[in-house]
C-alpha cells in the first residue's frame, strides 16, 4: 500500500547508515529523512539489509521508506575488470541465493580491508585493523572506515583527502571480490527486486562502463539509471538521461547521502513521483513500502 501519494512528494532513493559506510544509524537516518521534508527515502546501505529492521521500527509518520542495498558488482569485459554499483530495491531478503552472495562479499570486503591496511602499516603508517572494525560496528566494512582511521592518525584532513592518489584511491586501493554484474540484475530480479545502475557514469571515481554494456545490462533485466547524482557533471547527466530514454529505462536522482562521511544532504536529488511509482510496481518483492 502507497498511502503517500501527491504530486510534490519528495522522492530520495538511495541513502546509507551506520550498517555501511554511513554515519547516521538506521534509526537517525529516517528521522533525518523525515526532518529533510522527504515523503519517501530508501535506505541502501552496501552489501547488506542490516538496517531494514532498526529503520522500520523507528520510521517517523507520513515518511515511507523503500528497502533496498548497493549491491558491490564488477564488469569483467574489461582489463582490469571495472567495478560498480548496483542499486536493489525491494527485493526479497531471504532470496538464499542473493543472502549468499552478499555475506560472500561483505567477508571479502573484510579481507580486502585487512590487506589495505597491512600494505599501510608496511610503509610505516600506524592504523589498526581492530580498532577499525571496532569503529565500523558491525556495518559492511569499506574505504570510508579506513578513510577515518586516516584521519584519526591526522595523516589526511577530510575523506576526499584520503581517497586521493596516493591514499585509498589509488596507491593503497585493493580490489574486492564483486558480485559479476550481469549475474546480480538476474539475482536481483529472481529476488522479486527492480535492479537499478548507480551512478553509471561518474567518471571521477574512476573508470565508467560503455553505454555498450548499459544496453546489454537493460536486455538482462535492468530497470533503471540513477541520473542525478553529485557526481555526475552536467555532460555526465545529459548523456546518462539521453541513453535511458533510448533504452527506455527509467531515470532516478537521489543524494547518496553518508552522514559527515559526506558534505551532500538528504533529498540534495530526488526522484520524480511517477518514476517511483513505475519503480514499485515493477517489484514483484515479498516486501512492500511500509509507510509511517
Ligand atoms: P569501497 O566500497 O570500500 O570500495 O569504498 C567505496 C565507498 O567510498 C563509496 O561507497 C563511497 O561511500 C566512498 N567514496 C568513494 N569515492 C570517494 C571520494 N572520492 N570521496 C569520499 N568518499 C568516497
Ligand atoms: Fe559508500
Ligand atoms: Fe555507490
Ligand atoms: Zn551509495
Amino acid at each position: 500500500m502507497i498511502s503517500d501519494s501527491g504530486p510534490g512528494r519528495r522522492i530520495d532513493l538511495h541513502a546509507h547508515s551506520t550498517a555501511s559506510d554511513g554515519t547516521l544509524s538506521p534509526a537517525e537516518l529516517v528521522r533525518a529523512a523525515a526532518d529533510a521534508g522527504l515523503d519517501v527515502v530508501a535506505i541502501t546501505d552496501h552489501d547488506t539489509t542490516a538496517g531494514w529492521a532498526p529503520a522500520l521500527a523507528a520510521l517517523p509518520a507520513g515518511l515511507s521508506l523503500v528497502r533496498g542495498a548497493e549491491l558491490s558488482c564488477r564488469w569483467f569485459g574489461a582489463d582490469p575488470p571495472v567495478p560498480l554499483h548496483l542499486l536493489a530495491y525491494l527485493f526479497d531478503p531471504d532470496h538464499p541465493e542473493l543472502v549468499a552472495e552478499l555475506a560472500r562479499v561483505r567477508t571479502a570486503r573484510e579481507e580486502r580491508g585487512e590487506r589495505i591496511v597491512d600494505l599501510l602499516r608496511a610503509d610505516g603508517i600506524d592504523v589498526d585493523w581492530a580498532e577499525i572494525l571496532t569503529a565500523a560496528a558491525g556495518g559492511t566494512v569499506g574505504r570510508p572506515h579506513i578513510a577515518q582511521a586516516l584521519i584519526r592518525a591526522g595523516l589526511v584532513g577530510t575523506t576526499s583527502e584520503a581517497f586521493g592518489p596516493d591514499w585509498l584511491g589509488e596507491r593503497y586501493r585493493l580490489p574486492k571480490e564483486d558480485i559479476e554484474v550481469f549475474h546480480a540484475v538476474r539475482l536481483v530480479r529472481a529476488a522479486g527486486g527492480v535492479p537499478v545502475f548507480a551512478h553509471p557514469r561518474a567518471s571521477r571515481r574512476g573508470r565508467v562502463v560503455p553505454d555498450e554494456l548499459i544496453a546489454q545490462l537493460a536486455a538482462a533485466g535492468l530497470a533503471g539509471l540513477e541520473v542525478d547524482h553529485e557526481d555526475h557533471s552536467a555532460e555526465e547527466r545529459a548523456h546518462v538521461r539521453a541513453l535511458a530514454a533510448d533504452l527506455g529505462l527509467l531515470v532516478t536522482g537521489s543524494s547518496d547521502f553518508h552522514g559527515t562521511h559526506k558534505t551532500v544532504r538528504l533529498g540534495a536529488f530526488t526522484t520524480a513521483p511517477d518514476v517511483y511509482e513505475r519503480l514499485v510496481a515493477e517489484a514483484g518483492g515479498v516486501t512492500g513500502i511500509a509507510s509511517g
